[in-house]
């Protein structure tokens, strides 16, 4: 077994991990554009797959056992780990896409939610609900991550998660699930590594933040409960009850200067600037 890594990278580190959060966004970015009725699942990874090719980097994704796509796509009542395919979407689908590239060693992981445009399909009130569900997703990720610049204790990303959610509940007369079942995560050398980010209050806060963290925060919401099954093809994550499921995702440094969204192109000057969060590239 080799040395623990520590949780908290140099400065020299967190730059080199800019590039492969670039390039993750602009895979998402890809597979933005071409979701509309008709297409494949497959086709949106193919396009992500595209971009990660492109800028020299290549699908972390594919280094998981097992695994031999670009991004995972869940549709519906599926939340996360669906496998493209020839799967075709519909309007008013809501569709959760994960993507992530490595690149000189370093990696990215983001997730998007869009809800497939268009008439046909869902009934307009099914394809707002979807909409509103992937809104509280996104918000309640832009709340973790502007926690996480004044947290203390990477816990403090669970609280904020699950804070926005419970408003967001009551504010809808909703009901909002969160997974407990799977997290976010460290970034960096690997796509998974320490800490475990929490989506949810936790007891023990967990290590510090300080300048070098690196984290991947990932809420993955549903519109009922938050139980899940996984399905025969060994990944896929499923809602029990058949609610709808919402991911959204960013890899976030924390750096001397503040923090830095590294897979967004502004850094999520736009998501934060709701909470008030200036964020600064690191330097
Ligand atoms: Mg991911
Ligand atoms: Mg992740």
């Amino acid at each position: 077994m080799g040395l623990r890594r520590s949780l908290y990278k140099t400065p020299a580190q967190l730059r080199a991990m800019v590039e492969p959060g670039l390039i993750t966004a602009a895979a998402l970015d890809a597979v933005r554009e071409r979701i509309a009725p008709g297409v494949t699942t497959a086709e949106l990874d193919a396009a992500a797959s595209a971009v990660v090719v492109a800028r020299g980097a290549e699908s972390n994704f594919q280094l998981v056992r097992g695994y031999r796509h670009t991004t995972c796509i869940s549709v519906n009542d599926q939340v996360v780990h669906g496998i493209p395919g020839s799967r075709v979407l519909e309007a008013g689908d809501i569709v959760s896409i994960d993507a992530g590239a490595q690149f000189r060693g370093w990696n990215g992981d983001s997730a998007i939610t869009v809800v497939v445009p268009g008439e046909s399909g869902a009934a307009e009130a099914v394809a707002s609900t979807r909409q509103r569900l992937s809104d509280v997703t996104e918000g309640a990720l832009w709340a973790g991550i502007a926690a996480l610049a004044s947290a203390s204790r990477v816990g403090e990303i669970g609280d904020a998660v699950q804070g926005y959610i419970e408003r967001a509940a009551t504010a809808d007369g909703a009901t909002y699930g969160i997974l407990r079942d799977y997290v976010g995560h460290g970034i960096g050398r690997r796509m998974h590594e320490g800490p475990t980010v929490f989506n949810y209050r936790v007891a023990d806060l967990g290590p510090a933040v300080r300048p070098g963290l690196c984290v991947a925060i990932e809420p993955m919401v549903t519109s009922g409960s938050d139980e899940t099954f996984v399905e025969d093809d060994d990944w896929t994550v499923t809602t029990v009850d058949g609610s709808d499921g919402a991911h959204w995702e960013h890899s976030v440094a924390v750096h001397a200067g503040g923090i830095w969204v590294l897979t967004a192109a502004d850094g999520g000057a736009a998501g934060l600037a709701p909470f008030g969060v200036v964020p600064s590239p690191p330097a």
